[in-house]
């Protein structure tokens, strides 16, 4: 399953990001992810259970934020909003585009146990 290795690399920057605090627990994870990502967000959930179970950040909660896609319309020549994967831009109609942001899924922040403070991973 394409999540269960997303959730698996998302595992390793909590641990990492944890040990760097010298944090013990993680008590909330949260992933944005591009409109434009083939990511079922019900899927990643899922996998969150299943990967962090032994870890740092078992019991952890997840948040996800959805993020909108954009491209570069080479038709229109400029910056445009993409709806979701495979719609054409909202100018032309045409399909002659780049996607440039929503396209992927990344950590957002992750909140350590109570006595750390939450970091930012960059
Ligand atoms: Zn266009």
């Amino acid at each position: 399953m394409h999540e269960m290795s997303l959730m698996e690399s998302v595992r390793e920057i909590v641990e990492q990001t944890a040990s760097q605090h010298g944090a013990r627990r993680v008590t909330a994870v949260r992933l944005q992810i591009g409109a434009l990502a083939t990511v079922e967000p019900e899927a990643l959930r899922f996998c969150f259970d299943v990967v962090m179970q032994d870890g740092v950040a078992a019991g952890a909660r997840l948040e996800i934020e959805t993020v909108p896609g954009s491209g570069w319309c080479w038709d229109c020549g400029e910056a445009v909003a993409i709806a979701e994967g495979g719609a054409g831009c909202p100018g032309c109609g045409g399909y002659r585009l780049e996607v440039t942001g929503g396209g992927d899924m990344r950590v957002k922040d992750i909140d350590l146990g109570p006595e750390q403070e939450s970091s930012t991973c960059a």
